[in-house]
Order: C-alpha cells, then structure tokens, then sequence
C-alpha cells in the first residue's frame, strides 16, 4: 500500500488537473449535450483500462467501463457526471486557497470520479490488476432522482461483490454505511369555489382541508425512529373573497426503514378528507432506505484496516441525504463515500476540496480494488 500511497501523493498534481477538467466542463442536469462532455472526457481517461460502452438517454448518456480483475466477481465503482449547478459557475467560483480548492460540482462529486481513475491507475502501475473485474458506472441524472440511471445501477449491482458509491464521505470523513429512504409527496387538495360574501356555505375550502390534512401527516411523524414529513411547498386560492378550490402541496418524506416507509404510505393514504373536498396523492419514496447488511460490515471492516495502515481511521456515518447508494444497498454489500474529503456540496461559493486528502482517500480506493 505504502508505494501505491506515494505514487498517488507525487501525482497529487495531476489528480487536481484532472478534477479542473471535469469541473471546468459544467454539466447541470438535464442539460444532456453538457453531460455528455464529461462522459466523453471520463471515456477517454478510463478506456486505456478496459471497454466502454455509452447507453444513449435523452438525459445524458450512461458510461460504463468494465475493467478485467484477476476473477469474474464483480465489483461496482458507482458516480454520476450531472451537478445542481447552472453554466457559468465554476468561472467565479473555482480558486486554490491553502490546502482547499473551490470547486463546485467537484466535491460533489467529480472529484470522486478522478480519484477512482487514479486508483486504477496506481494499481497498475503496480503491475497489479483490481482483485475483481470492476464495473464502473457513471449516471447522468443522481442530482434529478436518477431515472435514467437507476436501471442501469440496480442491473449491474445485481450479483455483485460490492458498490463503492464515490460521493464525498461524512463531513468528518467516515464512510457511510446508511442512508435514509427519501421522496415525496405531490397532493392536490380540491374543493369547491364558492362566493364568500353572498353563498360562503355553498363553498368547500380547500385550505382548510389542506390544513386538516396536514395536521395528520404531522402526527405520521416518528422522530425517535428517524421518521420525518416536511410539508415544505404549498400553492393554493386566487383571491380572497373566493372560498379556495385548490390547493397544490408537497410534502418530504425521510425514513430509516422500509417498514417505517410502508407505514407512512399507508396511513397518508388513507386520510379522510373534509366532507365536500378531495386528496389526489401522487409519488411517495423515490429512494429506498439504504440499510446496512452483514456484508456491509464486513466491507466496512475492510475499508477502516486499509485506511488505518494509510494513517486514518473513518467510522461509519449514517445520513440523512439520500444517494444512488440506495438502490444498491438491497442488492448488493454497499458503502459510500469513496470520494474526495472537503464540504459545503450545492453551495457554488462555498463547496470546497481538502487537497492533502485527495491522495490518502484515492489510495483507500485502490485498496479496496486490491483486495475486494
Ligand atoms: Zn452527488
């Protein structure tokens, strides 16, 4: 480890060149000719290790490279090319200061990309090959609820040894063994319009129903558990001398477990509605709860003994926000947060890299590669 180590340090340099060309290539989600730039640009510094194959999406392409390991067990590198920020971003916002480099949308998450790429590389030039045959994947929509990735995430981590989700770690820098299930919910509450002055009885307000709703999908709530409903966007009425027919909500929803998903689902469902007023509900949990196996464990395991001789010691961080981790999880042993060390994601001013780490973490990656 420690000449793999020290290779990745002398190219500490390079490994940063690398992060300012994908950075530099903004690449907003939906925008699918910017995506595709990146993906071109990641083709080309993963084809010398083995065949890529572009699956074509009106979001942006799929890159997937298979890398020959020394078995046919597989193993998924899991990152995804779109960021949250529009074009014109990394202009005024990329600058070296110290050991930081602000980079938006490379912390989240190109950085982790490039530091897989020279994982790779540092095993190589070893003379060594990845244990198991690495399948590395890179969606272009993580940012947007992955609809375009997804299938391709779930397909390939199907039968798989491991996923190494390389989104940044914890801000502490453990790796993230669970993450909450996360979705939402669309509700159209509909009354009916009525005069307020001259017929207000013949109304059926539809704020007041939503209001009603509301308080009862406050009271699904299980904070101890971990489950939380955030009724957060709420359009509704024209004016106010009309008794409001429709109101528009969304409410968050973020739970450990599928049981506690199942739960909520059910119970949101069946709400009663005030009399004279309608609940259309539509979605629900876009992710799955990505919930920690035994195999998880022992990958965790795996992990803390490579980076300990590297000379760091990352615990295990369960969080809140969800990732593409979370399809995996059910399918395959899953940790994320292989990527790069630094904080503030979706923050363009702010979203920054800690360079000293860039090495370390990438040498953590090629260990796993190793001996996965
Ligand atoms: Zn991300």
């Amino acid at each position: 480890m420690q000449s793999i180590h020290t290779f990745l340090g002398q190219n500490t340099e390079n490994i940063l060149k690398d992060i300012e060309t994908l950075v530099r290539l903004e690449s907003p989600s939906k925008d699918a000719e910017a995506i595709n730039k990146v993906q071109d640009a990641l083709q080309a510094m993963l084809e010398p290790f083995g065949k890529a194959e572009r699956i074509v999406h009106q979001l942006g392409d799929i890159l997937h490279v298979q890398i020959q390991g020394n078995s046919s067990e597989r193993v998924v590198l899991l990152g995804h090319a779109d960021t949250v920020y529009p074009h014109g971003t990394w202009k005024n916002n990329w600058r070296l200061e110290g050991d930081r480099v602000y980079a938006p949308g490379g912390y989240d998450m190109k950085a982790g990309i490039v530091q897989a790429i020279w994982a790779l590389k540092a095993v190589m030039n070893e003379g060594q090959r990845p244990n198991c045959t690495i399948d590395f994947l890179v969606t272009p929509d993580e940012e947007i609820a992955s609809h375009a990735g997804r299938p391709h995430i779930e397909r390939l981590a199907t039968g798989a040894k491991a996923v190494l989700v390389l989104e940044p770690p914890h801000l502490n820098g453990d790796l993230k063994v669970a993450r909450k299930g996360v979705g939402g919910y669309r509700v159209f509450i509909r009354g009916k319009a009525a005069h307020q002055g001259t017929e207000p009885e013949n109304g059926r307000n539809a704020i007041v129903s939503t209001a009603h709703l509301i308080g009862e999908v406050i009271k699904l709530q299980n904070l101890e558990k971990g489950t939380t409903l955030g009724p957060n966007v709420i359009k509704g009425g024209s004016a106010m001398n009309v008794v409001c027919d429709e109101v528009y909500l969304e409410i968050d929803i973020r739970v450990w477990t599928e049981d506690e998903a199942a739960r909520v689902d059910n119970a949101i469902r069946a709400i009663t509605p005030l009399e004279g007023t309608t609940y259309e509900i539509l979605d629900g949990l876009n992710r799955p709860a990505m919930e920690p196996s035994k195999g998880t464990f022992a990958l965790l395991e795996k992990a803390q003994k490579i980076a300990n001789a590297l000379g760091f010691n990352p615990g295990a961080a369960r969080v809140g926000g969800g990732s593409d981790g979370n399809f995996t999880a059910k399918l395959a042993p899953t940790i994320d947060g292989f990527g790069a060390f630094g904080a503030n994601a979706h923050q363009k001013e702010l979203e920054y890299i800690d360079i000293p780490s860039l090495a370390p973490r990438a040498a953590l990656i090629a260990g796993m590669l190793l001996e996965v």
